[in-house]
């Protein structure tokens, strides 16, 4: 049975136009822009950079007095104006939309019940989030079969969920949420690259660990997924706790390296129909330098996803690796915040 009606994408427009133009919603205005990598070894990345001066257009309070006061729990408020279903998977979540989107139609799925933050993903938490990127994408099961003309069209609109677990992820609302947007334009992540490599599906074992993308610097690990999973509901769980593994051996081996810096587990973990991936966090904010001038810059999963974003204070970073085509501090940034590649053994015996 579909979770989600056929005509999701349409009434999250409607419901998204309406909420903006009520101011239930508070769009923050952006601009973007893409960088080539100029680390050589990362060959055709990009990162897509978005410059948003979020303190100068936030909301008098009382509209942002909820974000800002410490602890309070927006999601156990119910929100008719925010909420596009509230009733998926016999009522474990309600899809609503993100109060302060930088972009346009930004969706959370939001466990009905308040799950901390740092647990794991459940079997429903990945099929909900699965099914949700199928239906955005138009993408039916009666109709994955035909692979007619229009599926290019469809597939260029691409989602990607998202989920930052643990306190080094950059979450802010400690209530489980996973996330979902529909990518920029264009966007082609190292994980597109590898897959594109690498597209015969598996689920990692023993024998076969998970793809490690190794042009950039911070540990990732990756899998291709199916075209159709055939209402396999278990294959989603099998590729998660595998790539979980991996990040638990790391952080395990981590451990092992300098005992006393023991980190609390953080993971991004991204979806989208073609991939799954976890990068191990260290951090959810780091310093980075750019022409002897000092930034601090913060990131979630996006910046996994090559979406960055720059804030008022971080300005003239954003704009002079743009003028100067230099995106080091990006590549600096996403290793400080993550862990470096290729760290430690093999996995073996003392896998989780
Ligand atoms: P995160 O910061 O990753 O925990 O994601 C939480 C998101 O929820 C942020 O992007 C906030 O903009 C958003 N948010 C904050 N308050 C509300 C609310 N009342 N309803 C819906 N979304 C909210």
């Amino acid at each position: 049975m579909s979770v989600y009606p056929k005509s999701l994408r349409k009434t999250v427009s409607e419901i998204y136009n309406k909420a903006v133009t009520t101011g239930n919603v508070i769009k923050f205005e952006s601009t973007s822009k893409y960088l080539k990598t100029s680390n050589s070894a990362e060959g055709n990345l990009k990162y897509h950079l978005t410059y948003c001066d979020i303190d100068g257009q936030k909301p008098q309070k009382p509209e942002r007095g909820d974000v800002v006061k410490e602890n309070f729990n927006p999601f156990l408020k119910h929100e008719p104006e925010l909420t596009v279903m509230d009733n998926i998977m016999d009522n474990e979540y309600k899809l609503v939309l993100n109060k302060y989107p930088i972009v346009d139609e930004h969706l959370l799925l939001v466990t009905q019940k308040q799950v901390p933050q740092s647990s794991l993903l459940s079997p429903n938490d990945l099929n909900a989030a699965y099914k949700l990127l199928k239906t955005l994408q138009q993408e039916f099961d009666e109709e994955d079969e035909e692979e007619d003309e229009d599926d290019d069209d469809v597939k260029k609109e691409r989602y990607a969920v998202f989920y930052n677990c643990g306190p080094n992820s950059g979450f802010s609302i400690d209530h489980k949420h996973l996330q979902c947007i529909k990518l920029p334009n264009k966007l082609k992540t190292y994980q597109d690259f590898l897959v594109q490599e690498n597209p015969e599906p598996y689920i990692p074992n023993v024998k076969r660990q998970p793809l490690e993308y190794e042009s950039v610097a911070y540990a990732n690990f990756n899998v291709p997924l199916p075209k159709n999973l055939n209402n396999d509901d278990e294959y989603l769980v099998m590729c998660y706790v595998s790539l979980l593994q991996r990040a638990l051996t790391y952080f395990q081996q981590w451990e092992i390296e300098d005992p006393k810096d023991r980190l609390p587990t953080s993971y991004s973990f991204i979806m989208t129909t073609d991939w799954m991936t976890i990068i191990p966090r260290s951090k959810s904010v780091a310093e980075v330098e750019f022409e002897s001038d000092k930034y601090t810059l913060g990131t979630n999963a996006l910046g996994y996803l090559h979406m960055l974003l720059f804030k008022e204070e971080q300005k003239k970073l954003y704009e002079d690796m743009l003028a100067k085509k230099d995106s080091t501090p990006v590549e600096d940034f996403l290793l400080a915040c993550g862990f470096p590649n290729n760290f430690g053994a093999a996995p073996g015996e003392n896998d989780y």
